[in-house]
């Protein structure tokens, strides 16, 4: 089991996925639609892989799904595909009620599209967790932005990459 990235009173880790966990290999196509068109951030595993998922460590996702609402995918298919993500990233799949994302339209004026913090209040509640034991893990200026709004801590994803890896993904 390798050494954990994360402050050792965290319990709970919620990632962004596009970008974070995964990057859609569609040009110009924010998130993937099927299976695919997707592929796993490159360096992600070797440092998120032999964590105790599941035990001491829970695990959500909270990401912004809008083409379900734009009639691109359905849900149960974003959320399959945040799943797949996710076990990808970490070896670990965690339950299909904490791939948390929001459905709604980019200007619907919702509680959950981050930078809002809605999904990330919903997965600590779910979870049973409190903010100062949650760490969100992203890669935007809206999901800094989220955590900030939701009362926890945020690493970019940045941090968790081995530097060989971050230069070949810029
Ligand atoms: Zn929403």
């Amino acid at each position: 089991m390798g050494m954990s990235p994360f402050p050792p009173d965290v319990r709970l880790v919620i990632f962004d996925a596009d970008d974070t966990l995964r990057r859609t290999l569609v040009p110009g196509q924010p998130c993937p639609h099927r299976d695919g068109e997707w592929e796993p951030i490159g360096g992600l595993r070797e440092a998120l892989g032999g964590l105790p998922w599941g035990r001491d460590l829970r695990m959500a996702l909270a990401s912004n799904q809008d083409h379900v609402f734009y009639g691109h995918l359905s849900a149960a298919t974003a959320r399959r595909l945040l799943l797949d993500a996710a076990e990808a990233a970490t070896g670990h799949r965690p339950p299909p009620w904490a791939a948390l994302f929001c459905p709604h339209r980019m200007e619907g004026g919702c509680g959950c599209r981050k930078p809002e913090p809605g999904l990330l209040l919903r997965a600590m509640r779910l979870w049973g967790a409190a903010p100062a034991e949650t760490l969100f893990v992203g890669d935007a200026p809206s999901d800094r932005e989220a955590a900030a709004r939701a009362g926890v801590r945020f690493l970019h994803v940045g941090a968790l990459r081995p530097p060989a890896a971050a230069s070949a993904r810029p």
